[in-house]
């Protein structure tokens, strides 16, 4: 710990506490049980303010959550409400006006048949209640053998032990173990990292001869599900090739493997829609789970949309009495329910149109940042971009991954006025979607003068010379 630091020599604060007590998320076992990271002290907006009272914006909008901004009073206000009406009910043998009303409103955007919903308390529990679906589901058809999970290289979808044995990130899965017999994982469908000299159009055919072998070679009487974010956040904003998934739902479809599209991300405005499964890349998947941007990140809520002809498939078989034994005591919180129908009244009442307006403006700014020499390429869809750094564009070489070159582009820009999700090469970003066009401009400058700064240091370390 920083023992020098006048705020740690106070045997109290933050700092203090933090270094002693608190484990965040994620963290190194060198440092762990004492590390203080960056103190954020109030929002506003599409800002945020840090402990030294510096206005930042939000350059991840939370964790691709706050879609709405920060210190919506309409948010704050049904919280309240809803708490002084009823603050919880057990879901388990009662419900309330909220769930069944969100259930309604949900059903009303997701594509085709998926006209129902299971509550969770997040992506993670959503991404584990299709999985515990699909395996529900092929017990009662007396499928016990179909249970195969199909994920990629890339993939980011939960930190519960069968979410997180999806998980096909550099890095993630090092020191953790996985349910890995039960899971087969493909390419990711990253076109930016395709085998050179490949066209993109030759690279998505391998991809869909790839889930087409596997489908084969592991039997589809094996394969109970494929799980894919239509576009792999965490991974680096990875938008695959066009046609792509189209082609993978239909593989699906002819196999009877069940489709689950994981928008916790993509959901709820980030790239203009409610869904962008179908509104944005045209597959009506089996079952959608969804979390943050549900309720702007104000309150944790996820769930899985799920297809009428699942549900007819279990309430016409010969197990009526089968329990799909699984619930969270949090499922179809009232205060959460009703944080989401308000947050989808704001998203309805503009902000999605001005997501969609801004969208286009905020990737054609950012996409100026390729003529720095750092800069390998910008991509993203929507307000979800990612600017992915090399030590070489002809090789793409990812520079030495210990540079730690998006931890350092994050520092400059930290004192610039604006906080980037740094992800090893890569700054991921996706601002609050009410983000205005100045903003953009704004954003745009501060980053152009943290990569700046980071090329004029990695050079001066001489680690880089580009
Ligand atoms: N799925 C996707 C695509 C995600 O990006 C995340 C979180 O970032 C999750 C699932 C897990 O969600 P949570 O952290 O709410 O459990």
């Amino acid at each position: 710990s920083r023992r020098g630091d006048a705020a740690s020599e106070r045997r109290d604060g933050p700092q203090w506490n933090a270094e002693r007590h608190l484990i965040q998320p994620w963290p190194y076992a060198g440092s762990i049980g004492n590390e203080a990271r960056t103190p954020i002290g109030s929002g506003d907006g599409i800002y945020i303010t840090d402990g030294e009272g510096r206005r930042l914006i939000d350059g991840p909008a939370g964790m691709w959550c706050v879609n709405v901004g920060h210190r919506r009073e309409e948010l704050a206000r049904v919280m309240y409400e809803q708490a002084m009406t009823l603050s919880y009910n057990t879901p388990w043998y009662t419900m309330s006006d909220p769930s069944a009303e969100l259930a309604e409103r949900l059903a009303a955007h997701a594509p085709g048949d998926l006209d129902h919903v299971f509550f969770t308390t997040g992506g993670s529990s959503a991404v584990e209640t299709a999985l515990r679906f699909m395996q529900f589901y092929n017990n009662v058809r007396g499928r016990p053998e179909k249970k195969l999970i199909l994920s990629r290289g890339g993939a980011y979808h939960g930190s519960t032990y069968l979410s997180a044995s999806l998980n096909g990130r550099p890095r993630d899965r090092d020191w953790m173990d996985g349910a890995d017999d039960l899971v087969v994982k493909l390419t990711s469908p990253d076109p930016f990292r395709r085998p050179a000299g490949m066209s993109v159009e030759a690279f998505c055919d391998f991809l869909v001869e790839e889930f087409r072998e596997t489908v084969t070679r592991r039997g589809a009487d094996r394969i109970g599900a494929f799980v894919g974010e239509p576009v792999q956040a965490s991974g680096g904003v990875i938008v695959p090739p066009p046609g792509y998934l189209p082609r993978i739902r239909e593989i699906c479809r002819e196999n009877d493997i069940l489709y689950i599209s994981d928008e916790v991300v993509t959901a709820f405005g980030r790239i203009g829609e409610v869904f962008a499964s179908q509104d944005v890349f045209g597959i009506e998947p089996d079952m959608i789970t969804f979390a943050k941007g549900v309720t702007s990140g104000y309150f944790p809520l996820g769930g899985v949309m799920i297809s009428s002809r699942l549900t007819e498939v279990l309430r016409k078989s010969n197990h009526a009495a089968a329990m799909f034994g699984h619930g969270y005591t949090y499922s179809s919180h009232p205060i959460g329910c009703a944080v989401a129908l308000k947050n989808l009244d704001l998203l309805e009442g503009g902000i999605l149109e001005h997501a969609r307006q801004v969208g286009p403006y905020f990737q054609e700014r950012l996409k100026t940042l390729e003529d720095l020499p750092l800069v390998g390429e910008v991509r993203g869809a929507g307000l979800m971009a990612c600017v992915e750094c090399v030590a070489d564009r002809e090789s793409r070489n990812p520079l030495a991954l210990d540079n730690d070159v998006g931890k350092r582009i994050d520092r400059h820009c930290h004192e610039l006025g604006l906080l980037v999700r740094p992800l090893i090469n890569m700054c991921v970003m996706s601002p609050p979607l009410t983000i205005t066009r100045e903003q953009v401009d704004d954003m745009v400058a501060i980053l152009r003068e943290g990569i700046s700064r980071t090329m004029d240091e990695l050079r001066a370390e001489g680690v880089w010379n580009g």
